[in-house]
């Protein structure tokens, strides 16, 4: 679906742009589709304000707010000062938004019944592979898994789904009961009507003595021998969350399937609509120069850019935080491929607390 999905984006956009000389902008949704893709602009480099640093690994770039997509309000920035981690003290972007894209639709997740194709259901994640969420693959569950405890569905063919708000925060608790056992889960955004995310990002990224790695085992904030590094990744273009890696693990462990859409989001009551893998449908600023094009801005303020390049080329060299460094863009990442439930790997910058 997701190859289907680009195709048709793809036709849309060149329809839009043949409309765009005979119809005004319309109120419609549809239409912001046109924002999706910014131009790319002069990227304005730091003033170097470390004279005796030279190494272009320390060339930073600033966090460019007119990037991010805030035509619909569902993203709102300001400038306040703020404290880093290393006790840097300097100006950061507020980023406020209504935890919903406003860029781009969201869901589908689960499927209705097992004869659904991938335009009903999302994708999952696993093993480094991208799978669509149709009707197919919740029958065969039991063989992809190897464990006859799958059965998501009746006889006749009818996927088990939460259908609502409690069902969907009760099934999202890790100690999920029995009772939620071969149910699809998913929030519906209907379900999300005052909430609000707030990001504080370095305008200007400062590098850390030392890099903090991310923990790799999912979930939220903390864990076993993990570092002080935040559970949130970064911020995508549209202000939806970058987070930690979906735990996957407790999902399937509780015989549950909570599937994220196309563009690799889904619901919790909690963080509203998030990302656990980059899958191409945010907002992004096209590089002149070929390069990956930029979707995000980790919590240090330096850009999270695509996998790969404008001819498909998957970004080499990069350290063990998923970043390397180039004159054009400083200091900056590369997103893990969608289907490693992952975008970075920890932060070089310091971060606000
Ligand atoms: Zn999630
Ligand atoms: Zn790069």
């Amino acid at each position: 679906m997701i190859q289907k999905n680009k195709y048709l984006i793809l036709t849309y956009l060149l329809f839009a742009f043949t409309a765009i000389g005979f119809v005004s902008c319309s109120s419609d949704d549809s239409s912001t589709t046109d924002d999706s893709v910014i131009e790319d602009e002069d990227d304005t480099t730091s003033d170097d304000t470390n004279d005796d640093t030279t190494d272009e690994d320390t060339n930073t770039v600033s966090v460019n707010a007119s990037y991010f997509y805030t035509t619909d309000g569902s993203v709102t920035i300001t400038t306040v000062p703020c404290t880093l981690s290393d006790g840097t003290e300097t100006d950061c972007y507020q980023i406020v938004t209504t935890s919903l894209p406003g860029d781009h639709e969201m869901g589908p997740w689960c499927p209705g019944n097992i004869e659904d194709d991938a335009t009903e259901g999302g994708i999952w994640l696993e093993g480094g592979e991208v799978y669509d969420v149709d009707g197919a693959f919740v029958e065969n569950m039991a063989t992809f898994y190897d464990d006859p405890n799958w059965l998501m569905y009746d006889a006749n063919g009818d996927i088990y789904i939460t259908d609502t708000q409690e069902d969907c925060e009760n099934a999202a608790n890790p100690n999920v009961g029995a009772e939620y056992e071969n149910f699809c889960v998913e929030c519906l955004p209907s379900y999300i009507t005052d909430l609000s995310q707030t990001w504080t990002i370095p305008i200007t990224p400062v590098i850390q003595e030392s890099a903090v790695l991310f923990t790799t085992g999912g979930g939220g904030p903390g864990g076993p021998g993990t570092t002080t590094a935040p559970s949130t990744r970064g911020v995508a273009l549209n202000g939806i969350e970058f987070s930690a890696p979906a735990p996957v693990d407790n999902i399937l462990g509780a015989y549950t399937l909570a599937p994220f859409d196309d563009a690799g989001g889904h619901i919790n009551v909690h963080q509203g609509y998030h990302y656990h893998a980059a899958t191409g449908f945010s907002t992004k600023v096209a590089q002149d120069d070929g390069h990956a094009a930029l979707i995000g801005y980790a919590l240090d303020g330096f850009g999270i850019y695509e996998l790969a390049d404008s001819s498909g080329v998957d970004a080499t060299d990069l350290d063990e935080l998923r970043g390397h460094s180039d004159d054009t863009r400083g200091y900056h990442y590369h997103v893990d491929a969608a289907g490693n439930n992952n975008f970075i790997d920890g932060l070089k910058g310091a971060y606000v607390n």
